[in-house]
């Protein structure tokens, strides 16, 4: 913290304040280095006394005097940054909570670019703390001309409506294969796709209405206008009538987000992507998903469940950066489950003849498709955000357009906080967004001091054989610790729900548990790893077990809950170093 003070001090003010940060080899070095300080003042006895770091001495006109340690050389350099003593009222402090919501003669404290997940729990947790605060929110249509309302990608074409179709295929399933075997007459399940999109948009629409009330109750300003940096300190907003006015702020929290990338082939524009597909009339007809990632494969799996036939055209490998050996079991599934898989394949071209579209392939292969949807990654919605007419700014812009912040705060524009999907090397998760925008709120207006951590985030990929990660996969972690130093715990089961299912054990599916663990540390949990029902609920509890260090030993030694399927992660024995296998069988 006091290294980020004098850095911020140092970039506000170069003529005046430099940093250094002076690290030494050992700890004798370093104790040599503070008592040379400390002769420096050698009548401080606080100086004298002070053992812990940081020890922070200033030296000023060449004289040199005792600071204190983090707290005081906060408390120094808010005094030197508060709003009455800086220019535009920005001061470069990320915690900070210094009267900022007064005098500095803008229209707000704070004005928040961006009404999604992240945006929507950082306005509301800074006017709670006080704060005067601004929301803008607004939707450019998709190519295919697709809107929505307030609350970002998450509640409008994101995992709302996506965990809600998956839970529409997952049912569908459920009745074709496991409800005769419990003893209800076969149903004849047919699925009706206008009738679950609109329930579906119903859902979105309350949901929209909901988070202006809550605006309105939490005495925020909403403003339904795109937001564009006209200066420092400006906004310039449209309305969607095109009418321009402005506004102004001490503070910005940048939460805009980001949008699908596009197709970049001839006939690219015919294809639709996540921000369209939860919206369509109709159902899909014979898909093609463009893609390997989350999207491409969660909603590929969930129209093949509603009946489509689906296939996914893969670049590469499925999933990259999860569990190898777990990627394998969703792809062996998805495929079970009759998806078709093109891999090591791109799209040349797509061309549109009445309602069929014809897609040429990179193999050569020319197949015809009544929907294509691209899911091949999400770019920052940055473009067109003005971040030139703010001093320093674009030096914190990516060269992928997403934002370069340090404790969500632009290093170069010490006014300007940013948030969510828009932040560059960060996890593209509603948690996150929401994480980090009640952190931010409480640093800056609140006596909060968290900073944001990214580590060991949760996630569940919603295929339909679900995936829950934590942590590290097998090959991170090997490559990391080296394979010597890492001991995987692995069991594969079937869920008892679906013990009495013969399409399920005729296909194979089957649940799969595994603990990476780092033997250096007593078998420390460092990678969890769950593929079945209700990924995302178990996954969520042993996050917590996760963060507070948890080893295999603690699994183990903990009492499951019998019958279920998490109860697994306290039973794991056999590892794969082993060779066993890891089928169980029986209760
Ligand atoms: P967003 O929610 O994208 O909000 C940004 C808002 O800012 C948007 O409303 C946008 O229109 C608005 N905006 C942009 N520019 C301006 C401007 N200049 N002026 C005014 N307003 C502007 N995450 C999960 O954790 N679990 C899931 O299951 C999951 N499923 C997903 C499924 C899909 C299909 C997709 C696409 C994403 C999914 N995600 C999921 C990711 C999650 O939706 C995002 O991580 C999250 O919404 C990011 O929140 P945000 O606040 O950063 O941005
Ligand atoms: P991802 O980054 O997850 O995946 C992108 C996929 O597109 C990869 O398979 C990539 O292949 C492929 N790809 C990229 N460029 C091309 C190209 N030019 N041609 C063909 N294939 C290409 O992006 P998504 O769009 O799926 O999702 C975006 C983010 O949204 C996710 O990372 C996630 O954070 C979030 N999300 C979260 C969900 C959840 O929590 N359940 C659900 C949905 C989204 P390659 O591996 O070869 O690069």
């Amino acid at each position: 913290k006091a290294k980020g003070v004098a850095t911020a001090l140092s970039a506000l003010y170069p003529a005046d304040y430099e940093a250094r940060l002076d690290e030494s080899p050992d700890r004798d070095t370093y104790r040599g280095k503070l008592d040379a300080l400390r002769q420096k003042t050698p009548t401080d006895a606080k100086a004298q006394s002070h053992t812990s770091s940081p020890l922070v001495f200033l030296t000023e006109g060449g004289a040199t005097s005792y600071l204190g340690g983090c707290d005081d050389t906060v408390a120094w350099a808010r005094a030197r940054l508060s709003p009455s003593t800086t220019e535009n009222g920005s001061n470069g402090i990320c915690n900070q909570n210094d009267g900022f919501t007064k005098d500095h003669g803008f229209d707000y404290d704070v004005v928040v670019i961006g009404g999604g997940s992240g945006g929507l729990a950082c306005s509301k947790e800074m006017a709670k703390l006080g704060a005067k605060v601004a929301v803008l929110d607004y939707v450019k249509p998709s190519p295919q001309g697709t809107k929505w309302g307030l609350g970002g990608t998450c509640v409008n074409v994101g995992c709302i409506p996506k965990k809600l179709m998956h839970t529409a295929a997952i049912l569908g399933e459920a009745m074709r294969d496991d409800a005769a075997a419990f003893g209800w007459a076969s149903p004849d399940v047919k699925h009706n796709w206008a009738a679950m999109r609109e329930r579906v948009q119903n859902h979105i629409k309350s949901l929209n209405f909901q988070y202006r009330v809550a605006l309105r109750e939490a005495g925020i300003s909403y403003l339904n206008k795109l937001g564009e940096f006209a200066g420092p300190n400006t906004l310039k907003v449209t309305d969607k009538k095109g009418k321009v006015t402005q506004i102004t702020s001490a503070r910005f929290v940048v939460a805009v987000g980001g949008r699908p990338n596009r197709l970049d082939i001839p006939g690219g524009e015919h294809a639709i992507d996540s921000d369209d597909i939860f919206s369509l009339e109709k159902a899909p007809g014979r898909v093609l998903c463009i893609g390997a990632g989350y999207i491409a494969l969660e909603c590929g799996g969930f129209v093949n469940g509603l009946g489509s036939s689906t296939t996914a055209m893969v670049r590469s490998i499925l999933l990259r950066g999860f569990d190898r050996e777990c990627v394998d079991k969703i792809q062996t599934h998805l495929v079970a489950h009759g998806v078709k898989l093109q891999i090591g394949v791109t799209p040349t071209k797509i061309e549109k003849n009445g309602d069929v579209l014809t897609v040429h392939g990179s193999d050569g292969s020319v197949n015809e498709y009544d929907t294509v949807l691209v899911a091949t990654g999400r770019k920052a919605d940055t473009t067109g955000l003005g971040l030139d007419n703010v001093p320093g700014a674009a030096k914190d812009v990516a060269q992928n357009g997403k934002l370069k912040a340090v404790d969500e705060q632009l290093p170069h524009a010490p006014h300007v906080y940013a948030i969510g999907d828009v932040l560059d090397g960060r996890p593209e998760l509603t948690p996150v967004a929401i994480e980090a925008g009640l952190r931010l709120a409480r640093r800056l207006f609140g006596a909060g001091n968290e900073r944001m951590d990214y580590e060991n985030v949760a996630t569940t990929v919603f295929t339909p054989l679900e995936y829950g990660a934590i942590g590290l996969s097998e090959d991170e972690a090997t490559e990391s610790l080296g394979a010597e130093n890492v001991e995987c715990y692995i069991s594969e089961f079937t869920p008892l729900e679906h013990a009495l299912s013969d399409a399920r054990s005729a296909r194979g599916d089957a649940a799969f548990a595994k603990l990476v663990c780092d033997k250096t540390q007593d078998l420390k949990v460092i990678g969890f790893h769950y593929l079945g029902p209700n990924a995302g609920e178990i996954t969520q509890g042993f996050s917590v077990a996760m963060r507070k260090g948890a080893t295999y030993g603690d699994f183990l030694g903990t009492v499951g809950i019998h019958p279920t399927v998490a109860e697994e992660f306290t039973t794991l024995t056999v590892t794969k170093a082993s060779g066993a296998s890891a089928a169980k069988g029986g209760c």
